[in-house]
């Protein structure tokens, strides 16, 4: 028995998510009395034994061809041999784009209980017991697996990440992942020059409020000062006024920052799940009766073009 966990690296670097996986899968561990090993894929540009950190004392290196471009096939089987060869038969998966696309595969491959949108670490592991948000983030309902092999899929940024010491030993393994389907990427459109919104801890957002895209540089200044992603609702990026890549919500990105600040947004269901995990949430709204104010942690009832200038000037006093 042993804990698998999915590292997942960007061009040979590690991000907050593979720490945050790492530590998921090695407290995940010690509550079972055995050890977890990291399996990640490719030449990497970072130091995989810094996992040891976040409490792997192991980490599997998976190069050559099969791993030079993103298939989730080769990734699941892959997982699934290293288990094989360290008597593993539970899975961390961090629930990034590729994570949500790796965890359904692995769990056809190998039979497995799959439990995602996990939001805490578990509760007890035998069985093992995990609670995940339901119905859009509305509810939270506890699940429990006694299936032989189990995958969590966490949610990124949900149960956080600590820094502690130790190195971690890095192996290059090989595996044997058979015949498997092939998935290819076929164009990548990279957002350049700003912080990618599954990963961001701060995001700044902004709706129908805001009246037009000549008045997004208010926002963007202070998402730099906060060093905050952007967001918007799904009617600003419908008529154009900013990139569909920033559209949360129900049909657009589910985002988990520690901090959501809305502004002109009125807090639509369908905005509120893609944005609800949010730690603390801060609406700017000039309607007291707007929905969002229910969801909010801090509300400010006021004009966005009066409001944002004095929050801008401020965090910038603040920051001095
Ligand atoms: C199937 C389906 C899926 C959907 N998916 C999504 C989704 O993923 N994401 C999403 O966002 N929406 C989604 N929607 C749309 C959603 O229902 C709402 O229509 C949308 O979220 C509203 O966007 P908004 O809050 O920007 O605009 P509005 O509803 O027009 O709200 C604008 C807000 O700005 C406030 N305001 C106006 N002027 C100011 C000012 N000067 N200062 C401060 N506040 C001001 C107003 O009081 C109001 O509350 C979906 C809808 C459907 C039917």
């Amino acid at each position: 028995m042993s804990v698998i966990v999915y590292l997942e690296n960007w061009e040979g670097k590690f991000k907050k998510n593979t720490f945050e996986a790492a530590q998921y899968a090695a407290k995940t561990a010690a509550m079972m009395g055995t050890e977890a090993i990291g399996v990640t894929f490719g030449d990497l540009q970072d130091d995989a034994s810094q996992l040891g950190k976040y409490g792997l004392s192991k980490v599997v290196n998976l190069k050559g061809g099969d791993f030079t471009e993103f298939n989730n096939y080769k990734l699941a089987a892959a997982l699934k041999d290293v288990a094989a060869q360290n008597g593993g038969d539970t899975y961390i998966v961090s629930g990034t784009f590729n994570g949500k696309a790796v965890a359904p595969v692995l769990a056809v491959m190998t039979e497995a209980g799959l439990i995602t949108n996990v939001t805490e670490l578990p509760s007890s592991v035998a069985p093992l017991s995990v609670k995940r948000s339901v119905f859009s983030s509305k509810g939270f309902v506890s699940y429990s697996t006694d299936a032989a092999n189990k995958i969590v899929v966490f949610i990124p940024n949900a149960v956080g990440v600590e820094e502690g010491e130790g190195s971690a030993e890095v192996i290059e393994g090989s595996v044997s992942i058979g015949d498997v389907p092939q998935t290819s990427v076929t164009e990548t459109d990279r957002v350049k020059g700003k912080i990618p919104l599954p990963e961001a801890e701060r995001v700044v957002s902004g709706g129908r409020g805001m009246k037009g895209p000549e008045n997004w540089g208010m926002l963007e200044e202070l998402a730099d000062l906060l060093d905050a992603g952007t967001a918007c609702s799904k009617p600003v990026s419908d008529m154009g006024w900013r990139p569909h890549t920033e559209h949360v919500g129900q049909t657009g990105i589910a985002i988990n920052p520690d901090l959501y600040i809305a502004v002109g947004i009125s807090g639509a269901i369908q905005h509120l799940a893609g944005v609800s995990n949010s730690k603390v949430i801060v609406v700017i709204n000039s309607d007291a009766e707007a929905p969002f104010f229910k969801a909010a942690d801090y509300g400010v009832v006021g004009d966005a073009f009066d409001v944002i200038p004095k929050l801008t000037a401020a965090v910038k006093k603040f920051k001095a």
